[in-house]
């Protein structure tokens, strides 16, 4: 996706006074590698349209009084959206500063048709507006993160898992339904947003995350946004293929041999005992049989061990590719299960030493963690704000409402 200068500068000036601010001129023209003349523009715009304040600050002793800049809070809010692995809908109100202001989930119950889907949470989204009485002027953008492969800008859906194949033009659905500007992407690019925006590991503007659960995603921030394809496509990780021939493991994509048959939690239920290929399987039937094997791993129970430690070998090799092919500098390696990272750090690891060419692996940080549901309004939440702050919301601080 094209984005122009202008708003880039704006989006890193804003993300930096959000994080360090109250913030002199000074010190945000140095942090951002920028000109005073830049600064002074991008601030004063900034200004104008009420989503910055000024502080004078009084030194000690003598001398002129500092000028600090600090993101208003008030000047607008942005509402997020996100569909969770069970079909709920987690709908967040954020404020200008990503402070979280509300929080609901609902129930989406089941829809056989992307469009339908679409409908459900255009009411949902409007039901929260009228039941919190949220003012509508001053919501200045929405984002909606769906586990879907998504075509942007133009927000179209091509294949949400479980739902019949098709192409939906959902953000327009979405857009003409809420009259608010929307914005709709895949979730692991919102779950790349949580970490750059919200996480703890300062990740900078270039780094590439992985998130391990029923399946596995993964999304590739450059110069501080997410990176789409030449199609506007996010990356589809979770499908390079890991395994070859006629004993290949088939995926919930009906491929055979994808990383996520495996190396999610689903490829090591296939591993720990004989199963049905996940193609024939609801990712959510795989639910309480990997709470089984975790707890039998957890009470030390060697083959649930050791399916667990091929799933992080498996990772291990496919992360090694991906190194080898990108030199991302930063992999987070997010895991939804707690226990998983202790269990298999180690086996991704080795098999990451063994498949990497050193000159990249020893320039490459990995770091694996788990990651709590917390991510969802944050990534979504994170998704408004970066419109916003890149200048495409509406409302009372925002640019234009005219699409
Ligand atoms: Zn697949």
């Amino acid at each position: 996706m094209q984005i122009d200068g202008t708003a880039l500068i704006r989006l890193a000036v804003l993300k930096t006074i959000r994080r360090e601010g109250p913030i002199s001129r000074v010190e945000l023209a140095r942090i951002n590698r920028l000109g005073g003349a830049t600064i002074s523009q991008v601030t004063g715009e900034l200004l104008q349209r009420g989503m910055i304040i000024e502080e004078r600050r009084s030194p000690e002793g003598k001398g002129r009084p500092r000028i600090l800049l600090s993101i208003d809070p008030s000047a607008a809010v942005v509402l997020g959206g996100s569909l969770g692995p069970r079909g709920e809908l987690e709908i967040s109100l954020v404020d200008l500063g990503g402070n979280l202001l509300l929080r609901d989930v609902h129930a989406m119950g089941h829809h056989r048709t992307v469009a339908s889907l679409t409908t459900s949470i255009a009411e949902q989204l409007r039901c929260f507006i009228d039941a919190h009485e949220v003012e509508r002027s001053v919501i200045a953008s929405v984002a909606i993160a769906l586990p879907a492969s998504i075509e942007n800008p133009g927000g179209v859906v091509h294949w949400l898992p479980t739902m019949e194949a098709g192409s939906t033009p959902v953000r327009g659905m979405l857009s003409r339904a809420l009259e608010l500007p929307v914005t709709i992407e895949n979730d692991i690019d919102c779950l790349a947003r949580a970490e750059h925006w919200f996480g703890r590991k300062p990740s900078g503007a270039d780094f590439t995350v992985l998130m391990v659960g029923l399946t596995i995603g993964s999304a590739e921030y450059v110069d501080g946004i997410p990176r789409s394809g030449a199609n506007g496509l996010s990356s589809e990780f979770g499908h390079v293929k890991t395994v070859w021939g006629e004993e290949a493991r088939r995926c919930f994509c009906g491929g055979r041999g994808c990383l996520t048959a495996y190396a999610s939690t689903a490829g090591m239920i296939l591993s720990s005992a004989p199963a049905p290929d996940l193609f024939s399987t609801m990712p959510s039937d795989i639910e309480r049989p990997f709470r089984d094997l975790a707890d039998a791993a957890a009470a030390g129970n060697e083959n649930a061990r050791s399916a667990i430690r091929l799933a992080g070998t498996y990772l291990g090799r496919a992360l090694a590719n991906l190194i080898n092919a990108r030199d991302p500098g930063l992999v987070l390696v997010r895991y939804t299960d707690p226990d998983m990272p202790a269990l298999l750090g180690q086996s991704i690891m080795a098999a990451l030493d063994e498949n990497s060419l050193p000159t990249v692996r020893e320039r490459t940080e990995v770091d694996i963690g788990f990651v709590d549901d917390g991510w969802r309004w944050q990534g979504a939440a994170a998704l408004a704000l970066e419109q916003m702050y890149l200048g495409e919301g509406a409302g009372r601080a925002g640019g234009s409402n005219d699409r």
